[in-house]
């Protein structure tokens, strides 16, 4: 652990539950959570061998070591260090090349007054791990995932209904350990006593929709909320790896009467400050469908520079002609680059209970070839069995 400066009094408190669980399919969790008194991270990583485990706890460590206040810009700069950390990592190991990680996170810092001024919270997100707020209006997502469908459904192309579900839902378009200076975004947030916070990877949203999870977030002690997200995760399929921390302002101020404000559009920011990436109101006539053809330019060119990092050693199980099969490559090759049939051909996907017949054809990756052997000889046994 690195130095942390020293704390002055604060006037708000949070407490924290988390729970992680691998699921039912995935033989590894590369799903991290990290806790300080001040910060708040949860981190999904992906990649081959152990990459996505190592992805994932260096960028966790790295975020709150590096967090050391007393602002938002701090909390930026820890995923900027975090990035490097991933990135220095896996040039110093070839197993671990071009592994990379989401990474969401949540802590205290000063408010618009500055030092002694009233405390806020600061939320940063690289990739489609998710920032949620629950308060009496109900559970609002804060975070913008940083995925194919998501920017789709920016740009009209998808309902958020047809996203849930999309077979590609799963290519990032930004993520940690992939290039020198990502985008990252944040936020910052009026704290009010009561309100809580919800960190989550994917695995979490992917089973459950939001109104199950807003139930399940309002009821009982923080630490029991979290076990009881990833039990009901796990139980609708489990189909990835699930992590929740759930964080609430326990000491704080009152929550002003009224209308609270709607969660602001992200300030996304390189390292050489502001970036334009968010299409503000099209105040100019004209402007609104530059900036979506610009965008969606911007989108493909990172989804290419994404897949194309991952899919040289990607591995992954999906249906081949209604065959389980093994390919090389991603499964967002399909849109991208063509992944390679490896092998396959004597298990029929039909045979397959539904939940795994669902994963496989979603598409399940996996680490390596001997990984994805030896879960479809599991298949293979359950298929037999049943
Ligand atoms: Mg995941």
């Amino acid at each position: 652990m690195g130095p942390r400066r020293s704390r002055r009094r604060r006037t708000l408190r949070l407490d924290a539950g988390s729970a992680t669980h691998v699921g039912r399919i995935r033989d590894v969790n590369q799903d991290d959570v990290g806790t300080t008194d001040e910060a708040f991270v949860v981190a999904d990583g992906m990649g081959g061998h152990r990459g996505g485990e190592v992805a994932s706890a260096v960028a966790v460590e790295a975020v709150l070591d590096g967090f050391t206040g007393p602002d938002r810009a701090s909390l930026v700069r820890a995923v900027r260090d975090a990035n490097r950390a991933v990135l220095e990592r896996a040039a110093a190991d070839r197993d671990l090349a071009g592994m990379g990680t989401t990474l969401c996170a949540l802590a205290i810092v000063d408010g618009p007054g500055g030092q002694g001024g009233e405390e806020a919270l600061a939320v940063v997100n690289i990739g489609d791990s998710r920032v949620y707020r629950h308060d009496a209006d109900g559970l609002v997502q804060v975070s913008d995932d940083h995925s194919l469908v998501a920017d789709l459904v920016r740009a009209g192309e998808l309902t958020p209904e047809e996203a849930a579900v999309h077979p590609q839902r799963n290519i990032l378009t930004r993520a940690l350990g992939i290039e020198a200076d990502p985008v990252i975004d944040s936020w910052e947030l009026q704290p009010a006593r009561g309100d809580r916070y919800l960190l989550c990877s994917d695995g979490l949203f992917n089973e459950l929709d939001d109104g199950r999870i807003a139930e399940l977030v309002a009821d009982g002690p923080v630490a029991e909320v979290a076990s009881r997200l990833v039990a009901e995760a796990v139980a609708a399929g489990g189909h990835d790896n699930v992590t929740v921390l759930v964080v609430e302002v326990a000491e704080g101020p009152e929550r002003p009467s009224g209308a609270r404000p709607p969660v602001g559009a992200a300030r996304p920011e390189r390292s050489g400050g502001q970036v334009g990436g968010r299409p503000a109101s099209a105040d100019v006539p004209g402007a609104s469908l530059r900036t979506v053809v610009a965008s969606i330019a911007a989108v493909a060119a990172a989804v290419v520079l994404v897949a194309g990092v991952w899919s040289r050693q990607g591995w992954f199980i999906g249906s081949d002609d209604g065959d389980v099969a093994v390919f090389r490559g991603r499964p967002s090759g399909m849109l991208w680059f063509g992944p390679t049939f490896v092998e396959g051909g004597d298990l029929r996907v039909s045979l397959l209970d539904d939940s795994t017949r669902a994963a496989v054809e979603q598409t399940i990756d996996v680490g390596t070839l001997d990984e994805a052997r030896r879960l479809i000889e599991g298949f293979r046994a359950d298929a037999a069995a049943g």
